[in-house]
């Protein structure tokens, strides 16, 4: 039977929805965050172009550059600076410093992500060394390339191939290449590329996977003694990648001195050189490692968490292993990876003066100092100056005279704001104590300066406080 009932409908709710902010470019999940696998920074922005269908180029140019305050790298008439861009300073955008901070802070801008500190080694930045810290080209297994791409999982660039101690897929038995093998290409490709693709070559374009059972070429073949402590390096850097989301607080630099005093103690009573020797470090080494100057490189922080039977992980967190290690004899000693770029000394030097060029041919601003320079070229200070000196004099002398422009500056304004101050005050018919005058200045403290206290005398004279 049919009945005619009134039948109720839901209301409608006519409210608009709440959307969240969107961000400009896509959300991109970072691959194998809180695993040993976790991407680096600049397979992320090689990714993220992919995922826009650009090339690394653009989205770098257009996007990246002007957020980083540096758009005048694609905008000026000079190839040659976005060029010295490419090849010299994108190793630094997975390390410790200003850079890696600078990108990571534009990319979460971008992507609406918080996450992306971790695909550098910025959670590390107090306890491992800014030098030699990074290889200044692209590194890669070409197995995993290739099982990645079988499996149908996205293909990245783990942050461990970026490191220098690093130099093999134990997974794989084989070295990582640094030369690409294509006929015709044969040469390195800097970290991030104008033309860089996830496991592509970042100059001729090509697939850089390879099946995994074919004869190894000669410079991969790797030897058992090698692979033994490739295998325990790449176990210990990895753990250190892992870790880094789940710190609570980053470690700091004191605990390297406190964790080292407590290994001299046990291993040899507090003697250091013994400690040093027993280890196969320069006596000198130890008392290096103290807070305010040197850190331990990548390297010898491995050679000496191994003999002690601890890993760089559990050092930084203040275990000091034991002098007795229950490890079976195993020996890392730091062999550096061959560095591509400069397998060509007479070329490097040219290099390197067209890099220099360039800094001083830009109008960045502020100048950088040449200790900045150096650090974004992977090369000391004092490196640059024996071998072109000329040159670092002038870039020296740039940021001197921007320093000393900017200090008159602010001594100008100082001087102009306890005047107008010291009037002040007097007009409230008030006598214009330091004190009083300094709490009408928008810093109070720079009452204490030189200037601030001529310019105060001189107001009070003026003013006829003072004879
Ligand atoms: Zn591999
Ligand atoms: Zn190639």
């Amino acid at each position: 039977m049919v009945t005619d009932a009134p039948v109720v409908y839901l209301t409608w709710d006519l409210a608009r929805p709440t959307i969240p902010p969107r961000s400009r470019l896509f959300h991109l999940e970072p691959l194998g965050i809180g695993t040993p696998d976790t991407e680096s920074l600049t397979g992320y922005v090689a990714r993220l172009a992919e995922a826009h269908g650009v090339a690394t180029r653009q989205l770098v140019i257009h996007e990246i550059l002007p957020l980083l305050g540096r758009p005048h790298l694609a905008t000026t008439l000079d190839p040659n600076l976005l060029s010295a861009f490419w090849r010299n300073e994108t190793r630094a955008l997975n390390g410790t410093q200003t850079l890696a901070a600078n990108l990571v802070r534009v990319l979460e801008h971008l992507t609406g992500r918080r996450d992306l500190r971790f695909l550098t080694l910025l959670p590390w930045a107090e306890v491992l060394p800014a030098y030699h810290l990074q290889r200044p080209s692209h590194a890669w297994c070409s197995a995993c390339y290739e099982t990645r791409r079988q499996a149908g999982q996205p293909v990245g660039e783990p942050l461990l191939w970026t490191l220098q101690p690093v130099t093999a897929c134990p997974r794989h038995r084989r070295r990582l290449r640094t030369i690409c093998a294509h006929p015709g290409c044969g040469r390195p490709s800097p970290p991030l590329g104008s033309r860089s693709r996830p496991g592509h070559c970042a100059r001729c374009r090509r697939w850089l996977g390879g099946a995994q059972d074919v004869d190894l070429a000669s410079d991969e073949a790797l030897a058992h003694n090698a692979l033994q402590a490739q295998t325990w390096i790449v176990h210990a850097v990895g753990e250190l990648i892992a870790a880094a989301p789940r710190l609570a607080t980053p470690p700091r630099r004191e605990q390297i001195t406190r964790t080292l005093a407590a290994s001299v103690e046990q291993v040899t009573g507090g003697n250091r050189s013994a400690w040093a020797r027993r280890l196969g470090l320069t006596t000198g080494a130890p008392d290096n490692w103290h807070p305010g100057t040197m850190r331990p490189s990548l390297e010898r922080l491995l050679q000496v968490c191994c003999a002690l039977g601890t890993t760089p992980l559990r050092f930084f967190l203040g275990d000091p292993g034991s002098a007795d290690p229950p490890h079976d004899g195993l020996r890392i000693v730091p062999e550096g990876p061959p560095n591509p770029w400069r397998l060509r000394p007479p070329l490097h030097r040219l290099t390197m003066q067209r890099d220099l060029e360039a800094v001083l041919a830009s109008d960045e601003q502020p100048p950088p100092s040449l200790r900045e320079v150096a650090q974004r070229l992977g090369d000391t200070a004092l490196y640059l100056r024996h071998h072109l000196p000329d040159l670092c004099r002038a870039i020296s002398e740039r940021h001197l005279s921007y320093q000393r422009a900017r200090g008159s500056e602010t001594r100008a304004r100082v001087r102009d704001e306890v005047h107008r101050a010291t009037y002040r005050v007097h007009a409230e018919g008030r006598y214009p104590s330091a004190r009083r005058v300094s709490l009408l200045l928008s810093d109070p403290v720079s009452i204490r300066s030189k200037p601030a206290r001529a310019a105060w005398h001189e107001a009070l004279r003026e003013l006829g406080w003072q004879p």
